[in-house]
């Protein structure tokens, strides 16, 4: 038995035979061309075709996984029309007089190359993209039809790097799990394996001769066996067994309202650090997000995230929900999470220090930058955005102030961004429970972060671990705080939910519910079993 370590993209076991993906792929032959213009029509001619095979699989993907994950094919159709990609393969047939397939493969290497020294994350993967779109080029230049076999067995799926397009044309029924070399989590194919329910790992080097042995995949430890001895199947077909029984309890909850036996509604969203986690909330059936904690995008760079980067990972979050909530957080960050670029002076006390809404105020050229970037996306669903840390009112009207500023800077440079966005709060510091009924009548929700509420109200660092026998998010007077604020919330009309982890203890559902509290924001997989809950209150 062979066991090969790799990093999760999806969740979840799968036990079966490896099939190798055939990707069938032929050198591209550099051939001479006397007539210049007719390689260039039959490049035009095969471009059109492949942009009208583009929209039949955008329509194909549309009905099996969505919009956001058709969404891919509508960017190929893009790349493809693309002046500086064209213009390339052209430029090439013209000045050396070459057949298109070979001007069309050189023109994907650069192209691929470019985006893969780039350092941002998300261009990286369109490199992914690019090959795909030029190798379906080259296919229908050389008139083979581009095809992806999966044999007949359900087999779990090996490839070096999935394309998007290869992904949709799988046959579904016969895909147990993705294992990759390549692919980021980020990529298309990644958020599409996601969408598709099955577990897949990614960074896997796995042998050559892998093709048709056993395998499992551990979605959960992001691990591969080849080969597994007996005591290995044994554990995961349990394991499988245990995750497919209650999966299949909790299933029946799925597209069920959360709400008591009384007919009282509960929202009962996801939270999540990026990208990555949305199938998981989706696959829980969050009904929206109710605290993307922007900081990871922050913590996972050597640098600012640019607008643009933002804007990306905003927008996928907010198409893959298709409509549903999205509570965006802007930036958290001092106390535990420390980012480099930032330059932050060493704090005695940082939790109480230099973090979340006070950088954002003292920095407001990265606070804008969010924030456009965030209004930008308000665009492509339905967005919020809450601000973490607050303890005054002048806090709120400060923060509104810029984003007026913000909004109007969009307007006049003509970007398109959507006006009305929600604005809330956290209420995670004493303060701001003390005059919620102040902050209620500026804020549109309240958002409680009862990790930091905690920690603020009984004077214990919620990350040392020396005191944590006194750190007691159950202490009444976190109770009352949280009873007090859903009270001057609903006394203005607006909102109140939980974000912190608290929202997710089971022993407290019940009371949050009966305190009125509106919305509970938890950790995907708490989702099903908190509407269970819910819908045995009466
Ligand atoms: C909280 O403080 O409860 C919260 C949700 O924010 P974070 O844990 O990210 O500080
Ligand atoms: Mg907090």
């Amino acid at each position: 038995m062979i066991k090969l370590q790799g990093k999760t993209v999806f969740a979840g076991i799968a036990i079966g035979p490896a099939a190798v993906l055939e990707k069938k792929d032929s050198p591209v032959k550099r051939e001479h061309v006397d007539n210049v213009e007719a390689e260039l029509l039959r490049l035009e001619q095969a471009r059109e075709r492949v942009l009208l095979e583009l929209a039949e699989l955008y329509e194909r993907a549309l009905s099996q996984v969505g919009e956001s994950g058709a969404e891919v094919f509508g960017v190929h159709q893009m790349m493809l029309e693309d002046e500086d990609y064209s213009g390339s393969i052209k430029n090439i047939i013209e000045s050396e007089k070459v057949n298109a397939e070979y001007a069309a493969a050189v023109t994907g290497d650069n192209f691929s190359e470019m985006f893969e020294s780039m350092d941002d994350e998300y261009m990286k993967a369109r490199a992914a993209d690019i090959k795909d779109i030029t190798e379906r080029l080259i296919k229908t230049l050389s008139g083979k039809k581009s095809s992806v076999e999966t044999g007949d067995v359900a087999s779990v799926i090996i490839a070096e790097d999935l394309t998007p397009g290869e992904t949709v044309q799988l046959d579904k029924s016969k895909v147990l799990a993705f294992v990759a070399w390549y692919g980021s989590t980020n990529s298309c194919a990644a958020i599409l394996a996601r969408t598709l329910n099955v577990p897949a790992l990614i960074g896997v080097d796995y042998p050559e001769d892998i093709d048709k042995k056993p395998v499992i995949v551990d979605g959960n430890e992001g691990a591969l066996y080849i080969d597994p001895d007996e005591e290995t199947i044994k554990k995961y077909e349990s394991l499988k067994e245990a995750e497919k029984a209650k999966k299949q309890m909790l299933a029946e909850l799925k597209g069920k309202p959360t709400e008591t036996r009384g007919g009282r509604r509960i929202k009962l969203y996801a939270n999540i650090g990026g990208v990555s986690d949305v199938a998981y909330a989706l696959q829980n059936d969050a009904e929206g997000i109710g605290l993307f904690r922007s900081e990871f995008l922050y913590l996972s760079k050597e640098d600012y995230p640019d607008e643009e980067e933002q804007f990306q990972v905003y927008k996928i979050v907010l198409q893959n929900m298709a409509g549903k909530k999205v509570i965006i957080r802007t930036l958290d960050i001092g106390a535990d999470k420390k980012i480099d670029y930032f330059k932050l002076d060493e704090e005695e006390n940082p939790a109480m220090g230099f973090r979340a809404i006070r950088i954002c105020l003292e920095m407001p050229e990265i606070f804008k930058t969010q924030l456009r970037a965030i209004f930008r996306a308000g665009v492509y669903g339905n967005a919020a955005v809450m601000y973490p840390m607050i303890i005054s009112v002048e806090e709120l009207r400060e923060i509104k102030s810029i984003v007026e500023e913000v909004k109007a800077e969009l307007s006049e440079q003509g970007i398109p961004f959507k006006p009305d966005i929600e604005q809330g709060i956290m209420i995670e510091t004493p303060a701001a429970v003390m005059i919620s009924d102040l902050l209620a009548k500026e804020a549109d929700f309240f958002s409680i972060g009862t990790n930091d509420l905690t920690q603020y109200t009984l004077a214990i660092d919620r990350q040392n671990s020396k005191i944590d026998r006194f750190y007691d998010p159950h202490h009444e007077a976190v109770l009352r705080m949280i009873e007090t604020v859903v009270k001057n919330a609903h006394a203005e009309g607006i909102w109140a939910g939980i974000c912190g982890e608290l929202g997710a203890d089971v022993s407290l559902t019940e009371r949050f519910v009966e305190m009125g509290v509106d919305e509970l924001s938890v950790s995907p997989t708490f989702i099903l079993p908190i509407r269970k809950i819910i819908r045995n209150i009466e």
